[in-house]
């Protein structure tokens, strides 16, 4: 293993974090809350939810003060302020409490209008306000099929980030979510089948930054506590980004201690490759 390589994995942490989607009343939002508490964030691991903007304000108030899980929403708007009707601003989802912006997901382009240039103004606009831009990317079944997942996820990133200085990219976390792996009717990915996308948003990246790279590449669609191990396991992902199966506080509870668990393996291959002892 290089220098370089060691380097990155044991400054590495995972990141885990849920979106609720347009799911979750008061009482449920609360009900989760409940569950999650109680159970320890592993170290290494950096927990998030991002509830409905009608649930953010209990789940900050319902999380202990001290709690690591970071808050965050799910979309908001590159303007500042004013005449926006039905949109909030990155500045008043800031005032709100989220730490982290979810950005372009793959139901927002389908079907709410979210396009690359949207996507790019949205990750300034969060920057500018110091919030986590958490930007989506992947492709649709037609582009996998076709072999040009790659090139397509790729402009992706390269559009995402085309307003950020080169320095503020590792302020960013990009989630790779191909769209033929998302929700009820997806398939879930194997880690042969994201490797090359990730390698290639690894690159992009690189050539856009000296060599700091993202601050976190994570994968999303259709993760359960069945695949999350070897998910976790590729060295290209500091991450998941999960939907159903995070819903309730024992499966996000589980994936928490997956998490954990590939932390501290990651950390013991670590000092056993460097000790020579492997
Ligand atoms: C998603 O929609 O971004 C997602 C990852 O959902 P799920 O885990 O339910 O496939």
């Amino acid at each position: 293993m290089g220098q370089a390589t060691t380097d990155r994995r044991e400054r590495r942490s995972l990141w885990l974090g849920t979106s609720w989607k347009m799911t979750k009343t008061l009482a449920e939002a609360r009900a989760w809350v409940d569950g999650v508490a109680p159970v320890p964030v592993p170290d290494g691991v950096t927990a998030f939810v991002l509830p409905p903007l009608t649930a953010l304000h209990v789940v900050r108030a319902v999380l202990p003060e001290n709690s690591p899980v970071l808050v965050g929403v799910q979309n908001a708007h590159w303007a500042p302020d004013g005449a926006v009707t039905g949109e909030v601003s990155m500045h008043q989802v800031r005032d709100a409490g989220a730490a982290i912006v979810e950005i372009g997901h793959s139901e927002r382009r389908e079907g709410l209008g979210e396009t690359d240039e949207t996507v790019a103004a949205k990750v300034a606009a969060a920057l500018e306000q110091d919030l986590v831009p958490l930007v989506c990317v992947g492709e649709p079944e037609p582009v996998r099929d076709a072999g040009e997942a790659e090139a397509y996820v790729a402009d992706q990133v390269r559009a995402a980030l085309s307003r950020v200085a080169p320095a503020d990219v590792a302020r960013v976390l990009v989630a790779y979510e191909p769209v033929w792996a998302i929700g009820e009717n997806g398939r879930a990915a194997t880690p042969d089948d994201v490797v090359d996308v990730l390698d290639r948003i690894g690159a992009v990246v690189a050539g856009l930054t000296d060599e700091t790279g993202l601050r976190g590449l994570l994968y999303g669609g259709s993760v359960t506590t069945g695949n999350a191990a070897e998910l976790l396991a590729l060295d290209a992902l500091d991450g998941l980004f999960v939907g159903r199966t995070a819903w309730t506080p024992e499966g996000f509870a589980a994936l928490l201690a997956i998490a954990g668990r590939v932390v501290a393996d990651r950390a013991g291959g670590v000092r056993d490759a460097t000790s020579g002892t492997r």
